[in-house]
C-alpha cells in the first residue's frame, strides 16, 4: 500500500506558522503570550478538519495531547514544543510538532482510524523557558521532575510570578504534576528536532539519531589575590587573581580533549577591584561542562578542581568552587537508537550517532522511565535561537520521511520489543 505521507505538506505549514506567528526578527511564540495561544489555535485547527476521530484536551500543566486511540491503550509518543524564544528560529519546535500531525494522519489513513497501539502527539508547554527562565516547565512536570518550591518564586521582567501567569490560562500551579497521569500507558517516545549545531552539517549528513542528552555541571570559580598598584608592584611579587583564573582558559580545552566528546565553556569572567591600574585581587569565572558519560563528566570536573588548585598555588592564590547547577546525562534507548539508525539509512542511506549537547523534553520522557529516542536533523550556519536558523527543504522532506518509518518501526516494536530486524 503507497502511503499516504506528504513531507511537502509540512513545509508549507511550518510556513503558514511563520507568516502567523513570526515577522522580520523571527518567531514570536514565547509561552504563555497571546502570539503562543494563535500558533496553538492554528494547530488544533488543523487537527479538527482534517482528523475528527483525534480526541484533543489539554494536561494540569498545559501540554496538549492529540490522541488517536488503537486497539492497544499502549501509547506511542511523539513530542515537540510550540513555543520559541522571542526572535527565534522557524523550526525550532515546531518541526517536531507538525511533523507528529503528518505522521498522525498517515497513521490515521493507513489503519483506518484505529492503529495496533494509540498513538499520541504531545505540545510540550514552554519548553523553552524564554519568559521565566527555566526551560522544559510541561515536560519536568509531567515527569516529576520540576521543582515546585524554585518554580513558585519565578517573575518575569514585568515582576509577574509564573503561578499568576499559569491563573491567566486557567492552570493551577498546585495542581502541574498531575499531568504526570499522562504517561501511564506510554511505551515509548519519539521526537524529531533540528540539530542547532554544525555537527551533521560538518559530516554532509541530513539526518542522526540521538544517542541522549548531556548531563551538565555549572560552577563558579572564584580566585583570591591582592589588590596591589600596577606600577609599584615588581611581577614577581604579585598575587594575580586573574592570572590563575586565565591558565584556566586554555586548560579546559586540554580536559574537554581527553574526555572524548565533551565540553567545557568559561562563559563569564569578572574582576574586582576591576581599574586599570589594579592588579586583580578577586577572579569570578564561571564554568560549564557537559558530557553523555556520567563518569567522564566527574573526570572532567574533577581535572578542572585540579588544575585550578595547582594554578592558584602556583600564583599565591586562594581558589573556591561553588556548584550553580547540575543535571545528570540522559541516555536514550538503545533498541529506539538502533531503529532511528535504521530509519536513516533506509531514507538517505547513511547515518550517524551523536549526543545532544542542548536539553530537550524529551530528555524529561526518558528520566521519566519512557523507552526515548530523538532524531536530528541538519542545521544550515549550525545555529539556532536565531532569525537565521534554518534547514535545507530537501532535509525537512526527509527528515519527515525518516521520522514517520522510525514511528511504523516503533509501533512494530511496541508490540514485540527486543525484536529487532
Ligand atoms: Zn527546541
Amino acid at each position: 500500500m503507497r502511503s499516504s505521507l506528504n513531507p511537502k505538506r509540512t513545509v508549507a505549514e511550518l510556513k503558514e506558522l511563520r507568516a502567523l506567528t513570526g515577522n522580520e526578527d523571527g518567531a514570536q511564540r514565547v509561552a504563555f503570550t497571546q502570539t503562543w495561544l494563535k500558533g496553538r489555535a492554528y494547530l488544533r485547527s488543523l487537527v479538527s478538519r482534517d482528523l475528527p476521530e483525534v480526541e484533543v484536551h489539554n494536561d494540569e500543566a498545559g501540554n496538549t495531547w492529540f490522541t488517536l486511540r488503537g486497539a492497544s491503550e499502549k501509547s506511542l509518543l511523539i513530542g515537540g514544543h510550540m513555543d520559541s524564544v522571542p526572535n527565534g528560529g522557524w523550526l525550532d519546535g515546531c518541526l517536531n510538532v507538525f511533523a507528529g500531525l503528518e505522521i498522525l494522519r498517515r497513521i490515521q489513513a493507513q489503519y483506518a482510524g484505529r492503529p495496533p497501539v494509540t498513538v499520541r502527539l504531545v505540545d510540550w508547554a514552554d519548553e523553552e523557558g524564554a519568559r521565566f527562565g527555566k526551560s522544559l516547565f510541561g515536560s519536568s512536570s509531567c515527569s516529576g521532575n520540576f521543582d515546585m518550591a524554585e518554580a513558585r518564586r519565578l517573575a518575569d521582567k514585568q515582576g509577574v510570578t509564573l503561578p499568576d501567569a499559569l491563573k491567566k490560562l486557567g492552570l493551577d500551579f498546585e495542581r502541574v504534576k498531575d499531568s504526570g497521569r499522562e504517561l501511564k500507558d506510554a511505551a515509548a517516545y519519539l521526537e524529531l528536532h533540528i540539530e542547532q549545531g554544525p555537527v551533521l552539517l560538518d559530516l554532509d549528513l541530513p539526518l542522526g539519531a540521538v544517542l541522549g542528552t548531556f548531563g551538565v555541571e555549572r560552577h563558579a570559580i572564584t580566585f583570591h589575590g591582592q589588590a596591589a598598584h600596577s606600577g609599584s608592584t615588581p611581577m614577581n611579587r604579585r598575587k594575580d587573581a586573574f592570572l590563575a583564573a586565565a591558565k584556566m582558559s586554555s586548560e579546559i580545552y586540554q580536559i574537554a580533549g581527553r574526555s572524548g566528546n565533551g565540553v567545557c565553556t568559561i562563559g563569564s569572567c569578572t574582576t574586582k577591584p576591576g581599574i586599570v591600574t589594579s592588579v586583580v585581587e578577586e577572579c569570578r569565572i564561571t564554568l560549564d561542562q557537559r558530557h553523555l558519560d556520567a563518569s567522564k563528566l566527574a573526570q572532567m570536573l574533577a581535572e578542572a578542581r585540579a588544575a585550578s588548585e595547582r594554578f592558584a598555588a602556583e600564583g599565591s592564590v586562594g581558589v573556591a568552587w561553588e556548584r550553580l547547577w547540575q543535571i545528570a546525562p540522559r541516555p536514550f534507548n538503545d533498541e529506539l537508537i538502533a531503529l532511528c539508525d535504521q530509519a536513516i539509512r533506509e531514507t538517505c542511506g547513511r547515518s550517524h550517532r551523536l549526543p545532544s549537547g542542548p536539553l530537550h523534553d524529551a530528555a524529561e520522557v526518558a528520566a521519566a522511565g519512557v523507552p526515548t529516542v530523538m532524531m536530528f536533523v541538519q542545521s544550515l550556519h549550525g545555529i539556532s535561537h536565531n532569525k537565521i536558523e534554518d534547514t535545507r527543504e530537501e532535509h525537512l522532506e526527509l527528515c519527515v520521511t525518516a521520522f514517520d518509518k522510525l514511528s511504523e518501526k516503533t509501533m512494530q516494536w511496541m508490540q514485540s520489543p527486543g525484536k529487532i530486524s
